[in-house]
This record gives structure tokens, C-alpha cells and sequence, in this order.
């Protein structure tokens, strides 16, 4: 059976910002994210983009490592037309990089990867023993209990 979104309205909204909702604010929040919980549809769509996201980031990080050993490799055997070789592989990671920019900018990869890393650094921090919790400074507790 096809799946059907619960509201089509909200449905199209989240669809049109490709199911990211992590740059609202917190209280305009709550009402999409009651739809994610309501529409298994939604649910799955928003797990595929970031699931995308991710992939993309991979390969961009992928193969700008790629290039970089192929710059090092020429390096290293120096063979004829290094320079173009050079270049060449040069050109490859520049954009590589700017592809990795580009799906960060684009995406919310990073705000997935912070969202997570506060997690578990508020996961630590409460496993903390007090006396050390008590020294953390208080900017950095408040930081990670947002
Ligand atoms: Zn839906």
C-alpha cells in the first residue's frame, strides 16, 4: 500500500524545504515535528534527504581525499608533466572542497552533526559525579543543555 501523507498541507511545506525543520525556531518547531510523529510518509522522506545529505558529504570528502593522494603520489614519483599532473590534481580537491562547502551551506548536515554532538555532551555531562559537574564552567554546561 502506498503511503499517504496525514495532511497534505503540512506535507507540502516540509516537502518544500526537504524536510528540514532544524533551522526554525523551537516553538515554531513543534507542530511539524507533531507531523513527523503523526505521518510515517513524512517520516520516511525526511530520513532519505538526510540520509542524501550525508552520502553527499561522503562523497565529497571521498574524493577530495582522492585528489590530495593523487597530488602527493605525483609528488612522491615526480613523473613527466608533473606539473600538469599537479594541476590537474589540484583542480580535483579545490572542487571536491567546495562541493563539501556547498552541501554544508545547503543542507543540514551540520546541524545534525552539532545536534548529536550536544547530545551525547549533555549525555556525559549528566554522568558527570557532581563535584566535577560543579567545576565545568557555567557557560559551557548551559551550551550543552540548550
Ligand atoms: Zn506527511
Amino acid at each position: 500500500m502506498a503511503q499517504v501523507c496525514v495532511d497534505r498541507v503540512v506535507g507540502e511545506i516540509l516537502a518544500g524545504w526537504r524536510y528540514d525543520i532544524s533551522g526554525l525556531a523551537p516553538e515554531m518547531r513543534e507542530d511539524y515535528e507533531q507531523h513527523f510523529a503523526e505521518c510515517q510518509r513524512c517520516r520516511s522522506k525526511q530520513r532519505m534527504h538526510r540520509t542524501i545529505d550525508f552520502g553527499l558529504i561522503f562523497i565529497a570528502s571521498g574524493s577530495a581525499i582522492v585528489f590530495l593522494l593523487a597530488f602527493g603520489a605525483i609528488r612522491h614519483f615526480n613523473p613527466a608533466r608533473a606539473l600538469l599532473l599537479e594541476i590537474g590534481a589540484l583542480s580535483g580537491f579545490a572542487f571536491s572542497a567546495l562541493m563539501w562547502i556547498i552541501v554544508a551551506i545547503a543542507t543540514p548536515v551540520p546541524v545534525v552533526v552539532v545536534g548529536v554532538a550536544k547530545h551525547h555532551a549533555r549525555r556525559l555531562h549528566e554522568r558527570l559525579p557532581e563535584e566535577i559537574r560543579s567545576r565545568i564552567p557555567e557557560t559551557l554546561s548551559s551550551k550543552i543543555e540548550e
